[in-house]
């Protein structure tokens, strides 16, 4: 597998849909998104919902948001709720246009039996095995039914039975009357009704026959006058049937445009496995902050504004097309480089003494919240003689490249003083556990005379400095393709979380759930929305600063 190049900004449906509108093919610009509400809603669900959404915007047309529910077994409510939530989180608006298929039950139910009376339907009673083999094969064409020449009459009446619900499950099923040789298995003789004593989440106990998905559908985009039925590459080979039963039925017909569907390395997005990750406790939820749900990407700290900037930069083609997961993040960081206000925290703290700085002092000194936007203010940050750096920003020996702390070193402290390493301590073992050190006090918001610093540390204050708890997440799968690996939960990072705390600047214990900083030097970091208590944060990793992945391949 590799990174594919990314295609150009605007797409072939942009192309068409111009084209269309010019030729006075079309009006105007009807688009929809149809969730199952049957799961969370994933990253390759924003790629195509952003799509829809933002043809409708480009073209001054609407997009609908209609649930597909015609299934009642897993459909739930909870999942419609969530469903609306992202939809608005990434800032798409669908007004007016909230649709269910199951409104159109009744008038699916009117369209079954107009179909019968066409003789393009009968009721099958044979069982589902024997419906399977006499399906045929790619190659190798179908059997006839037995029941497939049923009169008009009794098909008739044992449609309404079924509905009626004198049948158990699985006994008798509706099926449209097209080809059994047909080189499309989908022409086969599809399913239109399968009996299913089920309570539906909206029709409750009303109906005990349900339309399959492939007879609601299309005439549900029909019947909002949608005019571009844009879905991904898999319902190809469905769009003949949805046009027979739309020229069947004599209604109007959308234009069906197919796109590639998104997949992402380091991922899976299949909802059966996303389910799964769930069921079986491999995270902790369906908004688990490494899950690519958008409820976790949210509570992980991804701003929505990334996840749009990367549906557009990603393009949309008709090729199978793999994007590396380091393009999502890229666009999180460039967003939240520009929008994140810059905190200092130490995640591995190293004991430093300044010991030219009274003991009973402690400065307040002004640290800009962001270094490229001064509008966004400064906030106050104490510094006294104890302070902790992070461990990695001291080397007893260090390389010369290294211009960090070392004996004998000068290094600026971010938004401070210049400090200079005297004398490293260490315990029995050998360990450093101090670091005594003298501060320029004449290097604040200056440079030294005589001599150039180049390295700069982050730090806090001892005394002050507060400690949270952190979460350093990492992808939830160690493979590019985890589908490659014999069972996808082999392929689960074992490392995609790491459990720790930090010392931060003491104004962030009062940080607001969902709020995202940059610690500076270390990466940026979100307030959990679920787990933080007031004055008790505790902060989720949302992306590192740079990307260390790249290095290790
Ligand atoms: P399933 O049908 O197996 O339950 P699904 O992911 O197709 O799963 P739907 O609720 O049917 O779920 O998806 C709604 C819409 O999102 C569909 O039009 C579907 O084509 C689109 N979609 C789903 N996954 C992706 C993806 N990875 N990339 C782009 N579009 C996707
Ligand atoms: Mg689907």
């Amino acid at each position: 597998m590799s990174t594919s190049q990314l295609p150009p900004p605007s797409n072939f449906i942009r192309t068409i849909i111009s084209e269309d509108l010019e030729n006075g093919r079309r009006e105007q610009v009807i688009t929809r998104f149809p969730p199952e509400p049957n799961g969370y809603l994933h990253i390759g669900h924003a790629k195509s919902f952003s799509l829809n959404f933002g043809l409708a915007e480009d073209f001054s047309g609407q997009c609908h948001l209609r649930f597909d529910d015609t299934n009642p077994v897993k459909e739930e409510d909870e999942y419609v709720e969530a469903i609306k939530e992202d939809v608005s989180w990434l800032g798409f608006d669908w007004g007016d246009h909230l649709y269910f298929a199951s409104d159109y039950f009744d008038q699916l139910y009117l369209w079954a039996v107009q179909l019968i009376k066409a003789g393009k339907a009968y009721v099958d009673s044979q069982t589902v095995e024997q419906m399977r083999e006499t399906r045929g094969t790619l190659t190798q064409a179908g059997v006839d039914s037995p029941f497939r020449n049923r009169t008009i009459k009794e098909n008739l009446e044992l449609f309404e039975k079924m509905k009626n619900g004198d049948f158990p499950d699985g006994t008798h099923i509706l099926r449209a009357k097209i080809d059994m040789s047909s080189p499309n298995m989908n022409l086969r003789d599809p399913a239109m009704y399968r009996i299913l004593h089920a309570h539906h989440h909206r029709t409750g106990d009303k109906w005990c026959i349900y339309p399959m998905y492939d007879f609601a559908h299309g005439q549900g985009d029909s019947i909002e006058g949608v005019t571009y039925s844009i879905c991904t590459l898999e319902f190809e080979d469905h769009r003949p049937l949805y046009e027979w039963f739309i020229k069947e039925l004599g209604i109007f017909a959308p234009q069906q445009i197919e796109f590639a569907r998104l997949n992402l390395s380091y991922t899976v997005m299949s909802k059966r496995k996303l389910l799964q990750l769930v069921n079986d406790k491999h995270v902790s939820g369906w908004d688990d902050p490494r899950m690519p749900t958008l409820v976790g990407m949210r509570r992980r700290g991804y701003p929505p504004e990334a996840i749009r900037m990367f549906c557009e930069r990603i393009g949309v083609g008709k090729g199978a097309s793999w994007i590396d997961l380091s393009v999502l993040e890229e666009c999180v960081r460039e967003q939240l480089n520009k929008s994140s206000l810059r905190r200092q925290a130490v995640l591995n703290p190293l004991k430093v003494t300044i010991s030219n700085y009274p003991a009973d002092k402690v400065e307040e000194l002004d640290a800009p919240n962001h270094p490229q936007q001064p509008e966004l203010g400064t906030r106050k940050l104490p510094f006294s003689h104890e302070l902790y750096i992070d461990r990695d920003d001291f080397m007893e020996e260090p390389p010369k490249k290294f211009f960090r702390l070392g004996p004998g070193r000068e290094v600026r402290l971010r938004n401070g003083y210049i400090i200079k390493c005297d004398e490293v301590i260490k315990d029995e073992n050998g360990e450093v556990i101090e670091l005594k050190c003298s501060a320029d006090l004449d290097t604040l918001g200056k440079n030294p005379v005589g001599r150039k610093v180049k390295g700069i540390i982050h730090w806090v204050s001892a005394s002050q400095a507060k400690k949270v708890g952190v979460r350093l997440y990492d992808r939830l799968f160690k493979e590019e393709n985890p589908d490659k690996a014999a069972n996808y939960l082999d392929a689960l990072n074992p490392e995609s979380v790491k459990v720790s705390t930090a010392l931060v600047e003491p104004s962030l214990l009062n940080a607001e759930p969902g709020t995202t900083f940059q610690f500076e030097r270390v990466g940026y970091f979100t307030v959990d929305s679920k787990d933080s208590q007031p004055g008790k944060p505790v902060f989720n990793r949302t992306v590192t600063l740079r990307d260390t992945w790249a290095k290790l391949k």
